[in-house]
């Protein structure tokens, strides 16, 4: 097999090579006929710091392993699709890099970006200078929305087809068509399948086996869902993600989905420790500091949670930051069946700690402070972020009687406020589950010093997009509550005693913003807390030594 996917990928090169020079000719353009300037490439290169990715494969069964070889030889497939699904000429672009040892830095980025486009700078071009299209490689061109919804009025009983998650759309004869992934794909597809028949032949682990003979065959037909509902079951030493599942490259409309793999490796006593977590959902609902009639008790608590060690990532969750956490499956059919998994990836989070994390903290907090920072606080305040999303008002009753939803009465705020409702909410069930026992109590302090350390991590990306805006929101409601002080030097310490107490306020005004769907209250707040202060901005320039994200390497 090994054979065979060399001669297939040098055979894929000499296509690509060959392709190129008909491109050039016919289109009497060169491929690259722009590059931004090399000092630009590089410092974009020094912001991602470069990270080995352990594992400790040894615990895995031979046979495990062997699985484990062929999954890697079909992640790298995905990242060869993912690359033609962010644009067709991309293969081109690299084949064309590839050509001098010059375009070393040019390549390393284009390989990082999955393509011409720093997706650090909103995409902004890197190659050539062609902006990126709203819809990458999913649509034709030259495509406009309105030919899009045109087409689609005109052939409503197409709709289905052209919104499909794993359909391309391509111009045939002057006509819009909407292509399947496994026929666009075909040979890809193909070979995946194969190696996921061949991984579930290896393995011991039943439950692995049953999931990629199922992923296999769905890889070949687009009608992922009974592979996803095996993968809900999973319960052996390897956790896979393999497939199309997540829509944010297509910025155009966000129907199509995105290839992506992660190969992991299960760290079940950690797991075990979360699920702990996770028993008390129902207590931490009850919990929280608003009127009872606001909470939310119909929400499924069977959700699994994982923490796992990355062995590999391709595709889409591979290209430029990287995932500490993901949530899946995206299939709603699934959800309502079996709910969804958390998947949380230690090593990486422990990468970006010390390498994007620890510098930040060592520049911006005062002694004190800085002595108590810690990763298990930080992985823990992540690990209730993701839960916490979970609790609170969701399906809400307005005054006149109307049923609906938080986000449909937020509206474009709804992102910014859910995700301050996390990450405060993060804080409030910490210190809840240190009360109950469930983490020591010298984690307080602890979870105090990181949450204030962490919060430049987001606000450096700019507070315009959720998160950055969210974290803003909080630095300046606990500044406003003298709960964080910046000292002449603008290093920052907190008060415990008001911080605790700014943490119960500030969860309870932002769940009665949402159990209320009030949308002007949502806008006062926005305004008033989730701005840009001078004090945040000097803080934000202090930062421009340390790595935004890291680069994982993975050892073969
Ligand atoms: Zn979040």
């Amino acid at each position: 097999m090994h054979t065979t996917l060399q001669i297939k990928s040098i055979l894929g090169l000499m296509i690509g090579v060959i392709t190129m020079s008909v491109f050039i000719s016919a289109c009497g353009q060169k491929v690259i006929s722009h590059k931004a300037p090399r000092e630009y490439v590089r410092g974009e290169l020094d912001k991602l710091a470069p990270v080995e990715m352990k594992a400790d494969l040894s615990r895995l069964s031979e046979n495990d392993q062997k699985a484990v070889a062929r999954l890697m030889e079909a992640a790298r497939i995905i990242d060869e699709l993912f690359l033609i699904q962010v644009s067709p000429s991309n293969p081109q672009i690299r084949s064309e890099l590839q050509k001098s040892p010059a375009n070393e830095d040019y390549l390393s980025l284009f390989n990082i970006m999955f393509g011409s486009w720093n997706r650090m700078e909103d995409e902004r071009p890197f190659i050539n200078k062609k902006a990126k299209p709203a819809g990458a490689g999913y649509y034709p061109e030259d495509m406009t929305k309105s030919e899009f919804e045109t087409f689609l009025q005109e052939n409503p009983e197409l709709a289905a087809k052209f919104q499909n998650e794993f359909t391309v759309i391509r111009r045939r004869e002057g006509k819009l068509v909407a292509v399947p992934y496994h026929e666009e794909y075909a040979d890809k597809v193909r070979m995946i399948s194969k190696l996921l028949d061949e991984a579930a032949k290896l393995t011991d682990d039943t439950s692995l086996k049953t999931f990629l003979q199922l992923r296999a065959r769905d890889f070949l037909t687009d009608d992922f869902f009974e592979s996803d509902m095996a993968w809900m079951d999973l319960t052996g030493d390897l956790e896979i993600v393999i497939g199309p599942y997540e829509v944010y490259e297509d910025q155009l409309y966000g129907y199509k989905a995105a290839y992506e793999a992660f190969i992991c490796v299960v760290d079940h006593a950690e797991s075990q420790k979360l699920e702990k977590t996770v028993a008390y959902l129902n207590e931490m609902e009850k919990n929280l500091p608003i009127d009872d009639k606001y909470k939310n008790f119909n929400r499924g608590t069977s959700s699994p949670i994982k923490v796992v060690q990355e062995i590999f990532s391709a595709g889409d969750t591979k290209a430029g930051i990287q995932t500490t956490a993901f949530n899946l499956p995206n299939d709603e059919r699934v959800r309502e069946a079996k709910g969804s998994k958390k998947v949380m990836l230690k090593n990486v989070a422990q990468a970006k700690y010390e390498k994007c994390w620890i510098p930040i903290v060592n520049t911006i907090l005062a002694e004190e402070p800085l002595q108590n920072v810690s990763f298990e606080a930080y992985f823990n305040h992540v690990l209730l972020h993701e839960i916490s999303h979970g609790l609170g008002p969701g399906i809400i009753t307005l005054e006149n009687g109307t049923q609906t939803t938080v986000s449909r009465e937020l509206k474009e705020l709804y992102p910014l406020i859910e995700e301050c409702k996390a990450d405060i909410l993060g804080m409030y069930n910490l210190l809840f589950l240190i009360d109950k026992g469930v983490f020591p109590e010298t984690m307080r302090n602890s979870a105090f010093a990181s949450y204030l350390g962490g919060m430049f991590r987001s606000i450096r990306f700019g507070i315009n997009e959720a998160h950055g805006g969210g974290v803003a929101a909080q630095f300046n409601y606990m500044i406003e509550k003298g709960a964080f002080v910046a000292d002449s030097s603008d290093k920052l310490s907190l008060d415990e005693a008001r911080l605790e107490a700014a943490i119960r306020d500030l969860s309870r005004d932002v769940l009665i913003i949402e159990a209320l769907g009030d949308y002007s209250a949502a806008e006062a707040f926005a305004q008033k807390y989730a701005v840009m202060t001078p004090l945040m901005e000097r803080i934000v320039n202090s930062l421009i030594h340390v790595p935004i994200d890291i680069k994982p390497i993975f050892p073969i």
